[in-house]
């Protein structure tokens, strides 16, 4: 089969790959959509815990080809998403349920061979169905998806409440919806590029600001009534986590959802931490959301092609992997098939 293999730091190649022997209770996918992600940048630079040689690509969808002993739960052209992370259920951590911190976790596209392929073998536990009349390309959105709804179930907006999204990449528009289903009152978005600020307003943000705008802290206040209930925190770095922890009104929280690098750190006034009784949650990959993930999908409610993705066909990878990233690109596809 075709495969772009990670071969060490900034060197990945599309290869002819063994398709590989499959194991009873696993199935083998042919890969339709597989979305590429921040992740898939660290692992081509080298900087993930990716050991080459790995196919990666983390967050696809295809049908199923072939399937090994013990598969009950699944029939050939039977159509699924994938759950890339998987959980040992024998550390400590997976037995007291936080499975999301598990001492052996292992990924497919990271840390075992995922979907830049034209097929992958996938253990029968990660795979989901989905219905055969629904897109490839927008169930490939489960797993970012799957992650936002660990993000918003730590966030507990109460209806009407007011929610500030710092960050309008695939995560921030996908908060956005996520948002407005779980009732939020007033809905504001913050993100320097006008395109995705404009989609933003397009998926029913009722305010969008530039993070460069002076007057914007004070906007944002005067719109709150002193400041947003909550903020989801969706950029990944120091200056959006300063901006997330500053904004809120007494008793506000504050999700920081966005992959920081190492060096990055936070800056809180204690004071202000104390007086405003502050909550600051992180938000660790997708601990027993994918199915809800994957039902928001299929039942329309949220609606990922409003992301406008780029599709693009396997050979392209390196290319996309290797060029400086495009601010108006949000999401590029692969169809390895
Ligand atoms: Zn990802
Ligand atoms: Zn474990």
């Amino acid at each position: 089969m075709k495969a772009a293999v990670f071969r060490g730091p900034r060197n990945l190649s599309i290869e002819n790959y063994p398709l590989g022997k499959l194991e009873p209770r696993y199935i083998r996918v042919q890969i339709e959509a597989c979305g590429i992600c921040g992740t898939d940048f660290h692992i081509y630079t080298g900087e993930s815990y990716s050991k080459p040689p790995v196919i990666p690509g983390h967050e696809f969808t295809g049908i199923v080809v072939d399937k090994g002993e013990g598969a009950y739960n699944f029939n050939i052209d039977d159509h699924v998403a994938v759950d890339p992370n998987i959980y040992c259920g024998e550390c400590q951590y997976c037995r007291e349920g936080k499975i999301n911190f598990c001492s052996n976790l292992k990924a497919l596209g990271v840390s075992l061979n995922g979907g830049f392929a034209e097929y992958s073998i996938v253990p029968i536990s990660q795979a989901y169905l989905i219905p055969k009349e629904f897109s490839f390309l927008s169930a490939a959105f489960a797993e970012p998806l799957s992650c936002c709804v660990r993000g918003i179930d730590n966030a507990s907006i109460k209806l009407g409440e007011s929610v500030v999204i710092i960050g309008g990449g695939t995560i921030g528009l996908l908060m956005l919806q996520l948002v407005k289903l779980r009732g939020a009152g007033k809905t504001i978005l913050i993100e320097p590029v006008e395109k995705k600020r404009n989609l933003a307003l397009s998926l029913h943000a009722d305010f969008v600001f530039d993070p460069n705008s002076p007057e914007m802290k004070r906007d944002i206040s005067d719109l709150t009534s002193g400041g947003p209930d909550v903020v989801i925190e969706c950029a990944g770095n120091s200056a959006a986590a300063n901006l997330a922890v500053s904004l809120p009104k007494r008793g506000g929280r504050v999700v920081i959802f966005g992959l920081s690098e190492k060096k990055d750190t936070m800056n809180i006034t204690l004071q202000d931490f104390f007086l405003k009784e502050l909550s600051i949650k992180g938000s660790l990959l997708n601990p027993f959301t994918f199915s809800r993930a994957v039902e928001l999908l299929v039942t329309g409610k949220v609606k990922p092609d409003r992301l406008q993705p780029e599709i693009m066909p396997l050979r392209d990878l390196k290319k996309i992997l290797s060029e400086p990233r495009k601010s108006s690109v949000i999401k590029y596809q692969i169809t390895p098939n």
